[in-house]
This record gives structure tokens, sequence and C-alpha cells, in this order.
């Protein structure tokens, strides 16, 4: 049940978009927030479990996760850590940005079904996420029947692919494998949150704060 969440929290995301469409630099909080959460799970929680039983194979997974994301980067232009581009001249259904972001999210239901801290940190890591496709779909005046059927699509995954940890049992064989490659998504979505919250290099106290927050609770709980 609890596996659901990650979904729930996408809904959560549309509805306070109505909210954060007026505190821009609440959104910026709460993104850079995510991604120190996110970025912390992984390192105290899942790369000590990948390395459990340590190979070279567990790094080479992890870097495919890497360059994998780097690699959806190129269709999503940046959705997965927070911000969209589209052809702004088209109210088409995005197919690329949708399937890109399917394939992300199905792996991020992997780890989420063993860890609930990683559950935590991919359910907190999809509210902004969210808020921002959201955000982005109204301002490119997409219709609320896309949005929402964009939305619950993309809502889905997490799910699906924490079941088919769970029950697609030739799968079983390759969970090590598909964990080691979620690590590497995550690093790289995390690192990039928190390298382009300070794009601009200007000092912000409050953000510095939600970053540190955000390691310290991943830390505690
Ligand atoms: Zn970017
Ligand atoms: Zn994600």
């Amino acid at each position: 049940m609890v596996l659901l969440l990650p979904f729930v929290s996408i809904l959560l995301g549309y509805f306070l978009a109505r909210y954060f469409a007026q505190n821009e630099s609440g959104l910026a909080y709460l993104l850079s927030f995510s991604g120190a959460f996110l970025l912390s799970v992984t390192l105290f929680e899942m790369l000590p479990e990948a390395f459990e039983t340590p190979s070279r194979k567990i790094g080479m997974f992890i870097m495919s996760g890497i360059l994998l994301q780097i690699i959806l980067d190129f269709f999503s232009k940046g959705a997965e850590h927070g911000h969209v581009h589209l052809n702004k001249h088209s109210q088409n259904f995005p197919w690329l940005l949708f399937l890109s972001l399917s394939i992300h999210s199905i792996i991020e239901g992997f780890p989420v079904t063993t860890n609930h801290d990683i559950l935590l940190g991919v359910i907190i890591h999809k509210i902004p996420i969210a808020i921002i496709l959201t955000l982005y779909f109204r301002k490119a005046k997409f219709s609320t029947l896309t949005t929402l059927t964009f939305l619950l699509l993309f809502a889905i995954m997490t799910p699906l692919g924490s079941f088919m940890a769970e029950y697609v049992l030739f799968l079983r064989n390759y969970l090590s494998a598909i964990n080691a490659v979620s690590i590497g998504v995550f690093l790289h979505v995390a690192t990039t949150i928190l390298f382009e919250s300070s794009k601009d290099h200007k000092f912000n106290f409050t953000k510095l704060l939600t970053i540190f927050l955000g390691v310290l609770i991943a830390y505690f709980i």
C-alpha cells in the first residue's frame, strides 16, 4: 500500500501548483530540499547496500544509470530535475517527455520496495517535479484534460516499477543490477538539482539552509 505514495505525491504536486505559482522562491527551496534529501539517502542507504557484496559490476551499473539519465535528459529537457522546455506552439501530448519521465519513474519504483527512506526520498522528489510540470502545462495552455492525463499516467509509473520488482519473477535475478542503475539515476538527478540551484552563484542563505536541512534529516531518520 505504501508503494502507492509516489502516486499520491504527484497528485499533491498538482494541487499545490496553484499555491506555488505565486511563490517561485518557495518552489526553488522545495526543489533544493528534495535534491539534498534524495542525494543523501542515495549515499547513506543505497550505496552501502549496493556494495555489501563488492564488485566492479556494481560500479558499472551505477555508471550506466548516470549515462541513461543523461540520455533521458535529451528528451525530457531536464524535467526530472526541475525545468521543462517544450515546443511552445504545440499543444499535442508531449510523448517524448512522457516516455523519458516514464522510464525514469519505473526505475525509481524498484529500490523503493526494499527501503522506506528511499521511498520517502522519491515521494519528496516527485512533489516539486509535479508542481513544475503542472505550472508549465498551464503556461503552455495545455488543456486540463491533457495535463491531468499526463500526470496520472506519469504518476502510475513508479508504482508500476515497484509492482514489477515484486511480482515479475524473472526480474528477481536482476534486482541488484537495477537498484545499482537507480543509484546512478538518483546521483545524476540530485546532483543536477543542487548544481542548478546555485547556477547564478548568488549566495542565498535560505537555500543553503534547506540543503543542509535535507542532508541532516536524511541522516537522522
Ligand atoms: Zn537542467
Ligand atoms: Zn524521479
